[in-house]
């Protein structure tokens, strides 16, 4: 292989309420689709919808 050098990238989540409009970047994970919904808002208790998925390469 000529283009041996490894990237490292990592996955970014960013997840919003949609209720108190409140932004939350986590980890990807497995299954995280945009738009779907996710996890519990920490303010709110509505459920967050998945806004953006982005990856940066280290
Ligand atoms: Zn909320």
């Amino acid at each position: 292989m000529i283009f041996s050098k490894e990237e490292i990238i990592l996955e970014y989540t960013v997840e919003k309420c949609p209720k108190c409009e409140k932004l939350n970047q986590r980890d990807f994970s497995d299954g995280d689709v945009l738009f779907n919904s996710s996890s519990k808002c920490t303010f709110c208790d509505s459920v967050t919808i998945i806004e953006k998925i982005y990856g940066e390469i280290l």
